[in-house]
């Protein structure tokens, strides 16, 4: 588990010498992996991370008293406190580890949902948001008779804040929504949601999934009450995520699984239900994953968001300018604050037909409706392809995309 003593500097070369996937070809031209909000790659320190473990000190957590076991236990907890520290919660009993902010988002939906949503509640999502923000509300709220209220989105993907403020009544119980989307790039003011949300007496859940690898995420400045987000989109590994939530409310929340190391004591006539954050882990976790988890968060630090979030907008920059300037290419989502994500149709061309064309020349791109039908509802669109940026992508790759896609666009003519 070592971490390289890299000042990366934003040296992006040396950057991508940390990826191995990145160095092959595919379809016989150099893979050029534009499909970073789905999941990005993951740099050698985490895969290391995830061989060593089971090479040196696969065990189960927290029960052992034996050595592997308190060795797993330990490089566990010390993930534990990178994602707090990566977010600035108070302290490691906020940091749930979930499967990924779907999970997140469920866990929050089922447990606080159940218990403090009534019927004739009103919960708020917002007309950009992915389906794992809207479908867990929407069968909470079937469940407890509440009503789900969307915030219109505009023709540039910027949510009508109006509106927003126009909805938020006494009824308003809980109000979700996504930090940055990941079909539109648009980055949402959470800050001024939140706050206008509490002026009502709202909770509020933030979706980071699309934030975490590329903005600062500070649930003690944002005030946030529930945030969720996924490893696997900021170079750590799948199947791993977290859910940070305010103590009080954690505290006052049902447990969203039963079984193993979520209790204190079980009898058959009565269950105690163990502390926080264990109440919520139910059953042996993904321990490899989370112990990778760290290595790549750490990767994040190392690099710096501020470094990070500079490239990546001198790439979307580019980006937005020279797909924009294609004959027959509209833009979906052009949004003034966004993320490093384009998203865009063409005129007589079907997306899923671009994202093939572009595969053949070496190119990931992603297609379809991104998991935001709603959005493409609204977009009267059926889907988009998505070009997403990470860290190590370069401008010479989005000169590979334009080109592609300039010479697909005539020859479709
Ligand atoms: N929200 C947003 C904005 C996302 O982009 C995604 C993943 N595409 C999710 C939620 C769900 O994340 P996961 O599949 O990792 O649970």
């Amino acid at each position: 588990m070592s971490t390289p003593a890299v000042d990366y500097n934003l040296d992006v070369a040396r950057i991508r010498k940390e990826f191995p996937i990145l160095n092959q070809e595919i379809n016989g031209k150099p893979l050029v992996y534009l499909d970073n909000a789905a999941t990005t790659q993951k740099p050698q320190i985490v895969i290391d991370a995830l061989v060593e473990y089971y090479q040196k000190y696969n065990a189960n957590i927290h029960r052992g008293i034996h050595t592997l076991a308190e060795k797993a236990t330990a490089a566990y907890e010390a993930s534990r406190e990178a994602a707090r520290g990566f977010i600035n919660a108070e302290s490691v009993e906020q940091v749930i580890f979930t499967k990924g902010t779907t999970e997140s988002v469920n866990l929050v939906a089922s447990s606080y949902g159940d218990k403090f949503i009534n019927e004739g509640d009103e919960v708020l999502v917002s007309g950009m948001e992915h389906h794992s923000n809207i479908v867990p509300w929407q069968m909470m709220c079937e469940r407890k008779k509440a009503t789900l209220k969307v915030i219109p989105v505009d023709e540039n993907g910027v949510l009508d804040l109006e509106d927003f403020s126009k909805m938020l009544c006494e009824k308003t119980k809980l109000v979700s929504i996504v930090f940055a989307s990941n079909t539109l790039g648009t980055i949402n003011p959470v800050k001024e949601i939140i706050a206008k949300a509490h002026d009502v007496g709202a909770v509020v859940m933030v979706d980071g999934a699309q934030a975490a690898p590329h903005l600062h995420l500070d649930v003690k400045d944002l005030d946030v009450d529930f945030l969720g987000f996924s490893a696997h989109k900021m170079y750590g590994p799948s199947g791993v995520g977290v859910l940070y939530g305010k103590r009080e409310l954690l505290e006052e929340m049902p447990p969203y699984m039963g079984g193993g190391e979520m209790i204190k004591d079980v009898s058959f006539s009565k269950t105690t239900f163990n502390d926080l954050p264990f109440k919520f882990e139910a059953g042996t976790p993904n321990i490899a994953d989370v112990v990778a988890f760290k290595q790549a968060i750490e990767f994040i630090n190392i690099i710096g968001k501020d470094k990070i979030q500079q490239h990546e907008l001198e790439l979307l920059n580019y980006g937005q300018d020279k797909i924009g300037k294609i004959e027959g290419v509209r833009l979906i989502g052009t949004a003034a604050q966004k993320v490093s994500v384009i998203s865009f149709v063409v005129e007589g061309v079907h997306h899923f037909d671009l994202g093939m064309m572009l595969d053949a020349k070496g190119v990931a791109v992603r297609t379809g409706h991104h998991c935001t039908q709603p959005l493409m509802d609204q977009y009267k669109i059926e889907g988009t392809v998505r070009a997403s940026f990470a860290v190590y992508n370069t401008i010479q790759e989005i000169d590979t995309l334009a080109d592609g896609l300039e010479r697909i666009v005539k020859m479709m003519k």
